[in-house]
């Protein structure tokens, strides 16, 4: 009998799983789609050149590491306000933004939520159905009860747009809400700007508090276009949550380089927000890690090194989206009758397949094409070369 005999095993997580299937897979034509990761044209993961200069100069000129203040780099925190709202945007200007650096987007997220279970300890927590898991998983562990609001509609291939402000008007004041900004995680259908609209108004007439999740901004039309929907926020008058990663937009998964930043109403109230923040911090990590901050600070407050990262950021994008056009033409190539045009309307990494699990086993099985079993391919893993044998797969499927 010991402290820990009691203890379960706690399910696997079903990406993990099926990365180490992939890895045991001896198929040589094994295609990776299960992933969250962009690859590139030769199927590597990119290391940006804007990356490689901040580096590269910090290399030519190294420095001794201290700890950091606890809210992390004070460049890096005002290049992600800048970023987020805009430079010259009122609530920058105002002083009432407070940024803290996270660990990764997921750390942002964690510090907000453990931030909001102090504030409002009874509120409930909607996600869309279907999320990135972790969402729930994340604000289960931080003390909430984590509810759904209706999103994909299968039939539609799409969006249950009545569905979803239904359940936002029918929320309780104070519900935090978690919203996709840009290029959902998993569907990857996004809702148009005058849906936003709707969502804004219903959001600020039910009081609820709104969560943005933004861990693609540029992947899915551009860098201010995907950022859009943070001055819709702001024009509307409210006070809110966003989570940013620079996982994607920066290739330095690794390095767990992401924000929370929390608008408030004036500058005093955002000098408290920011204190109860860094506690939560100091309690969890006690402050951040250097490098991946100071790369991406490096290359966000400096004008070369930016418009070089704005310009690889788009090449990115460019590829993702030919990549679904390759996919929908290839899939007609090979014989598929249906209309799989849905896949060019989607955006971002992810594209919901419409392939039920039965399909995507046999494409694991049969053919080495791996997505998750809810159907969800990574169209950023996708390339000229793997191409072709995904499109015939398929169609064997479909
Ligand atoms: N939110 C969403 C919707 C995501 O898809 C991801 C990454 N898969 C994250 C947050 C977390 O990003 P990070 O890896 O920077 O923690």
């Amino acid at each position: 009998m010991s402290l820990f005999t009691a203890v379960e095993m706690a399910p696997r997580d079903p990406i993990l799983g099926l990365n180490e299937q992939f890895a045991a897979d001896t198929n040589p034509n094994k295609v990776n789609l299960g992933v969250g990761v962009y690859y590139d044209d030769n199927g590597k993961l990119p290391l940006l050149e804007c990356v490689k200069k901040a580096e590269g100069a910090m290399m030519a000129a190294p420095s001794a590491r201290g700890y950091l203040p606890i809210d992390g780099i004070a460049a890096y925190d005002a290049a992600v306000k800048s970023l987020v709202f805009g430079a010259d945007s009122e609530p920058v200007q105002s002083g009432r933004v407070a940024t803290v650096q996270g660990l990764g987007g997921t750390g942002g997220l964690k510090i907000g939520a453990d931030f909001l279970k102090k504030l409002s300890p009874g509120a409930k927590v909607l996600i869309s159905d279907p999320s990135w898991e972790n969402h729930r998983a994340l604000f289960t562990q931080a003390g909430f009860t984590v509810e759904t609001h209706p999103y994909y509609d299968a039939a539609k291939r799409g969006v249950n747009f009545e569905g979803m402000l239904a359940a936002l008007k029918a929320a309780p004041a104070g519900t935090i809400v978690v919203l996709h900004a840009c290029c959902h995680n998993p569907t990857g259908y996004d809702i148009t700007p005058a849906q936003w609209d709707q969502v804004i108004a219903a959001v600020k007439e039910a009081r609820l508090t709104p969560f943005l999740d933004m861990a693609y901004q540029g992947f899915g039309n551009g860098i201010q276009e995907d950022g859009a929907v943070i001055g819709k926020f702001v024009a509307a008058g409210l006070t809110f949550f966003v989570s940013t990663s620079f996982s994607k937009s920066f290739s330095l998964y690794g390095e767990r380089v992401g924000a929370l930043s929390v608008l408030c109403e004036n500058k005093d109230e955002a000098a408290r927000v920011l204190s109860q923040l860094k506690i939560m911090i100091r309690t969890n990590y006690s402050n951040p890690p250097i490098h991946g901050g100071a790369v991406v600070a490096a290359v966000l407050n400096n004008p070369e090194l930016r418009a070089l990262w704005e310009k690889e950021l788009a090449e990115m994008r460019v590829r993702i989206k030919a990549m679904r056009q390759k996919l929908v033409d290839g899939l007609k190539a090979a014989g598929v009758t249906q209309d799989m045009s849905f896949i060019t309307t989607q955006i971002g990494m992810f594209s919901y397949s419409g392939l039920s699990k039965e399909q995507m086993v046999r494409l694991r099985n049969e053919f080495g094409v791996y997505g998750t079993d809810t159907g969800r391919m990574c169209v950023a893993a996708l390339n000229s070369k793997n191409i072709e044998h995904v499109c015939q797969s398929i169609a064997k499927v479909i």
